[in-house]
């Protein structure tokens, strides 16, 4: 029989919700047998989730999602089994977050100016409670300000690309992010690529420039992808010599179609990058 598995999940140290501990307990209820934590450019969870894991019995894969740039498209690239200790990827995090904290900053120098907020200032309160502040921390604020009605409101009224408070970035290159990634030990893995705004063409040369890169994976068995895109993913994992992970990129429980752990099973003749992991 297939185990449960989750090879891509966020707790509080990033945008999820629930602490490193919770998100083991759940974990636990749901019988996953093995479980990576994945916030986005920091491990800062990871020792805080293998102790719980070590009482619950679960294999734990400590990892991060960095945050990259290809051809002015944010890619995400997921590490699994780093060595949270390595400089050279902890000079990645610190790279990575100097960028977020400016671009927050900005943020808020945009939104100050917007007649509706009155000189409000949501960006504060991240910038000053947050270890990796992330826009969706910024709606959250707004909607604790009365300033929208929920986050997606937040987003659509004052975040997203086109409006008011919307500020482009650039992101470190993939090259640079899968070397950090492999210094730390680690292997990389494409995340989500049926979600990048590329055609197939571009999907398949960022699959290439991936592994030629080093990069080892790419995640092939997700919620919610249409039957379609499953196999899509599962050709691009073929077609580049890419091993396959089982990812739920689980936030909250408030998003029950995005629920914790999946089947251990991957399409045939794909590969899974599990096998290449010593959970701890
Ligand atoms: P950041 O890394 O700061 O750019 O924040 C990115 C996060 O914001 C994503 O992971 C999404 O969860 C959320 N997000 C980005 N764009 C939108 C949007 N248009 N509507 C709702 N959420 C969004
Ligand atoms: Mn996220
Ligand atoms: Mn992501
Ligand atoms: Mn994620």
């Amino acid at each position: 029989m297939f185990d449960l598995i989750d090879l891509h999940t966020h707790s509080l140290h990033s945008d999820g919700s629930l602490t490193p501990a919770e998100l083991v307990a759940r974990a636990a209820l749901r019988k996953i047998t093995v479980l990576a934590l994945t916030d986005h450019d920091t491990m800062a969870g990871c020792d805080e989730a293998l102790a719980s894991c070590r009482e619950h019995g679960i294999g734990f894969v400590p990892g991060a999602e960095l945050t990259a740039g290809w051809r002015g498209q944010e890619i995400h690239i997921v590490g699994l089994g780093l060595d949270a200790t390595n400089p050279v990827l902890q000079a990645q995090f610190d790279d990575i977050l100097a960028r977020r904290r400016r671009r927050i900053s900005a943020i808020g120098e945009k939104l100050r100016r917007e007649p509706a907020l009155a000189g409000q200032d949501p960006t504060a309160a991240v910038l000053a409670g947050v270890g990796v502040p992330t826009r969706t921390h910024v709606a959250r604020e707004l909607v604790r300000l009365g300033l929208a009605d929920g986050v997606q409101q937040a987003f659509d009224r004052y975040l997203a690309r086109r409006k008011p408070g919307y500020v482009p970035q650039e992101w470190p290159d993939i090259e640079t992010t899968i070397a950090a990634i492999r210094a730390a030990g680690g292997h990389a893995v494409l995340a989500h690529a049926h979600r990048y705004k590329l055609s197939h063409g571009g999907l398949k040369e960022l699959c290439a420039a991936f592994r030629a890169a080093g990069g080892a994976g790419i995640e092939v068995s997700l919620p919610g992808t249409s039957p379609a895109d499953a196999s899509r993913l599962a050709s691009l994992a073929r077609a580049h010599d890419l091993a396959g992970s089982v990812a739920s990129d689980f936030h909250e429980p408030g998003l029950p179609w995005r629920p914790l752990g999946r089947f251990d099973k991957l399409p045939d003749q794909v590969v899974p990058i599990l096998a290449r992991l010593t959970p701890l």
